[in-house]
């Protein structure tokens, strides 16, 4: 890895984190975009809210118990805002200040799901934002762990926090990945494996959703042995320098769908993917 973070080719993977590996798997011409090429991506609203959103029910938990109240997120909220938007990648987000406006009044409906959700004046959580960063056997992971609480039964639950609509229960399953990679790396800092794990959808239009799973340490194996098997799938690509990309509805979104050689097609042609991936049994690209 180059001085600024940058992975450069040929000098081998160094750190893994759930996000680049999801994108990995959605799209190996996808990461490379994001964790080699390290392309600049512009900013949008969704993650305005979501960064702002994250910080302040981190802090609603540094409020005495009676104080966690619908207000006081409201206000955590906008002093968050308040620091965000001065920030260099979220400057000049919006047009107007109705806009701004307007975003922010829909961000604080989106947060008073979140009291429908759980009451957070009947616990403290162990652990808020924690950076794990847990070596592997010679990779290392890492994520940002939104909360961990023990409940009164004594279980241990992972929570993270989604500002977005939630997907159809049936589509949720590749949502946990992030999810149980921070289990294992819990279970690999403190001996103790996390019971279960929850998504937390304060957005959409049907109201905030909960998704929770439970955890062992037979699912956390096996998460480990495909992390492993990723790891070295990247490896291989990145020596290679061979990244297929992976067209389908993630197009859609992706930042660099006009630079991308899927979509890349002779004038007059239309834009319509020219590659199809080959995929090992990892779910990733084969080489
Ligand atoms: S446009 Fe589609 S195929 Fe190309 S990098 Fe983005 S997600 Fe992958």
């Amino acid at each position: 890895m180059s001085l600024d973070g940058r992975i450069v080719l040929g000098m081998g993977l160094h750190t893994l984190s759930p996000s680049r590996a999801g994108d990995f798997k959605s799209c190996p011409q996808l990461f490379k975009f994001r964790a080699v090429d390290r392309l600049p991506e512009p900013t949008t609203t969704y993650q305005a809210r979501g960064t702002t959103a994250h910080r302040a029910l981190q802090r609603l938990f540094d409020l005495p118990r009676e104080h966690r109240t619908p207000e006081a997120l409201y206000d955590l909220f906008r002093a968050a805002w308040a620091e965000v938007r001065t920030t260099e990648d979220y400057e000049g987000l919006f047009s107007s200040l109705e806009e701004e406006r307007a975003w922010g009044l829909e961000s604080l409906a989106i947060l008073a799901n979140y009291f429908h959700v759980e009451d957070p004046s009947s616990f403290d959580p162990l652990e808020r934002e924690l950076d794990l960063r847990e070596d592997l056997d010679g990779m290392t992971i890492r994520g940002i762990l939104d909360r961990m609480e023990e409940l009164p039964d004594g279980s241990l639950v992972i929570s993270d926090y989604k500002t977005g609509k939630a997907p159809p229960e049936q589509y949720a399953l590749p949502a946990f990945f992030a999810l149980k990679t921070y289990a294992l790396l819990i279970r690999r800092r403190t001996g103790r494996t996390p019971d279960r794990v929850r998504l937390i959808y304060l957005g959409g239009p049907n109201g905030p959703v909960v998704y929770e799973i439970p955890v062992n340490d037979a699912q956390l194996d096996a998460m480990d042995r495909q992390l492993r098997a990723l790891w070295a799938t990247i490896e291989r690509a990145m020596a290679r320098d061979e990244f297929p990309p992976r067209p389908g509805p993630l197009c859609d979104w992706c930042s660099f769908r006009d630079i991308c050689p899927a979509w890349a097609v002779p004038d007059g042609l239309g834009g319509s993917p020219l590659a199809e991936p080959i995929l090992d049994e990892t779910g990733a690209a084969a080489d």
